[in-house]
Parts: C-alpha cells; sequence; structure tokens
C-alpha cells in the first residue's frame, strides 16, 4: 500500500492508472475509520482494480463552533486497517496543498443544500462539494464510493457531478451499524454511556415509522409527531436538530407516504450531532 502526501505525486499516479486501462474507485474519508468505512473499501476492492482511499479531516465543511480541533484521529491505525482491506493507494493531503494561500474557488450545489442539515449547518455541503471535486479532479477514479448514512451528501454529490459532467460513477452503500442499530460514525467516540444507550434509539424510532406507515398511517405530520414523541421519551438527553420526510433525490418535503420516501433526522446527543435516516415505504 503507497501513503501519497504530495497532491502533484497523487495526480501523477492517479493519471498514470487511469491511462493505462485500470479501473480505479475512490473512497473519500476523513480518517477514524470504523467499518461503515471499511464497507466502502471492500466494496471499492470487489469492484475495482485500484483503491484509492482519501483521508483529510476538511476544515471548510466546518463551522465556526463545530468540532474540527476534536475531531478524532488515528493515522496509524487508519492506515493499518486501509492494508487489512487491500487497499492500493492512501492519499493523506497537507491542507496548504489543499486550500493554498489566497485560495478563492468553491463549488457550491445551492438548492439542495439548503435543506435538511444545511439549515443548521450552511456552508457545510460547500465545504463537501469543493474538497470532493478537488478530489474528483486530482485521483480521475472511475467510481467513487459514499455511504448512505449521509444520504444528503450522497445526494448532493451526486447532482454535482452531473451537473459538471465529470465523468465519474458515484455509488452509494448501505448504512453500517452496531448491534443496537446506531448508525456507525466517527463522532460516536463523543457520547458516554448513558447517551450512547439513548443513542440507539435514533434508529429504533426510524423502524417505528416504517412499523406506523404499513399499520396505515400516512400523513407525514402525524408521523413526524410520533416520531418526536417516541424522541423524547427514549432519548431524553437528546436535541432534536431536525425530524424531515422528504423525497429521497429532491429532498423537498412530502406531506403524504407514497411509493417510498426519506425519513432524515438528526439528533445532538451530548456533545455530538447524530444524524440517520431510512427510505419507508409506502
Ligand atoms: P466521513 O469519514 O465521516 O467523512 O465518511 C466517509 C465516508 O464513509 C462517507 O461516504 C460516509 O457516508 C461513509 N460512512 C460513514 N459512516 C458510515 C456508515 N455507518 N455506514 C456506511 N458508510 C458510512
Amino acid at each position: 500500500m503507497q501513503v501519497v502526501s504530495s497532491v502533484s505525486e497523487f495526480q501523477r499516479l492517479c493519471l498514470d492508472l487511469r491511462c493505462s486501462g485500470q479501473i480505479t474507485a475512490l473512497v473519500p474519508t476523513m480518517g477514524y475509520f470504523h467499518d461503515g468505512h471499511l464497507s466502502l473499501m471492500r466494496w471499492a476492492r470487489e469492484n475495482a482494480d485500484t483503491v484509492l482511499v482519501s483521508l483529510f479531516v476538511n476544515p471548510s465543511q466546518f463551522g465556526p463552533n463545530e468540532d474540527l480541533d476534536r475531531y478524532p484521529r488515528d493515522i496509524e491505525r487508519d492506515k493499518a486497517l486501509a492494508r487489512e482491506e487491500g487497499v492500493d493507494v492512501v492519499f493523506m493531503p497537507r491542507e496548504d496543498d489543499i486550500y493554498r494561500p489566497g485560495h478563492d474557488t468553491w463549488v457550491d450545489v445551492p438548492g439542495l443544500s439548503t435543506f435538511l442539515c444545511g439549515q443548521s449547518r450552511p456552508h457545510f455541503f460547500r465545504g463537501v462539494c469543493t474538497i470532493v471535486c478537488k478530489l474528483l479532479t486530482m485521483a480521475l477514479p472511475c467510481k467513487a464510493v459514499f455511504g448512505q448514512k449521509d444520504w444528503q451528501q450522497m445526494v448532493v454529490v451526486t447532482r454535482m457531478v452531473g451537473d459538471l459532467n465529470l465523468p465519474v460513477e458515484i455509488v452509494g452503500r448501505p448504512t453500517v451499524r452496531e448491534d443496537d442499530g446506531l448508525a456507525m460514525s466517527s463522532r460516536n467516540a463523543y457520547l458516554t454511556e448513558r447517551e450512547r444507550s439513548q443513542a440507539a434509539h435514533i434508529h429504533a424510532g426510524l423502524q417505528k415509522v416504517q412499523e406506523w406507515v404499513q399499520a396505515g398511517e400516512k400523513q407525514t405530520s402525524s408521523l413526524k409527531k410520533r416520531l418526536m414523541d417516541y424522541y423524547a421519551q427514549h432519548v431524553p438527553s437528546g436535541r432534536i436538530d431536525y425530524v424531515h420526510f422528504v423525497h429521497p433525490w429532491e429532498l423537498t418535503p412530502r406531506e403524504h407516504v407514497e411509493k417510498e420516501i426519506l425519513v432524515a433526522v438528526a439528533v445532538h446527543v451530548g456533545s455530538a450531532r447524530l444524524i440517520d435516516n431510512m427510505l419507508v415505504q409506502g
């Protein structure tokens, strides 16, 4: 496994790979790997000749009062895990090589970025789109793999790639969960034991929504109320950022559950802001 930190070296390497006809897959990450990250690498290993993993805690997607400084990091462990998954190249750029002095070019998908997480994190998707666009144009991968845990990110990146005619296939992979249903996340490391046990109910609540829909409740306002009540009871240390029922790809609110609807939630538990979602069938 090669570990590359120079942008120009990474670009040369990836250009050679693409020119030699290799199928390459890129997995963009911010590190502190868990099984969610590893599942994306595994998919890439099975579906590409060369697996590229980027590891960069991207400052431009954090707001001024967010957790950039304390975002968990363990680079040696990450490298060992990536090696075990058969990753070919880990790209760990320096911040000042990505955002050079005077950097002033941003990629924005303003429509889709205003819904859901965009409301409480107004600069988030501009930061995400800019770094993902940079990584895609540096790595020139045939495929780029994203987790459905960050559903909105996958939707926004898919739109960006379409709008910019970037020659890459965006692949979304299912959310990997702990045994009790909590979506794996690097930020779960912030939870105390008590918060951790409550956090499992975030997913349990989403499963309840599917049950309520199956039992005949189709109005999203009623479903939202029931889910908020469920969280008030089972996640008492939680503070709900949002609960939304939206079209899965347009992210616009829906009043009724028709064929398929995305239920997306963000909940602050202790000092962690946790997100989760579920596609509910009508
Ligand atoms: P991050 O390091 O949090 O930026 O995540 C890097 C990639 O891993 C993103 O595409 C995430 O959506 C994906 N990811 C994070 N958590 C999970 C999970 N629990 N299951 C599947 N993919 C995940």
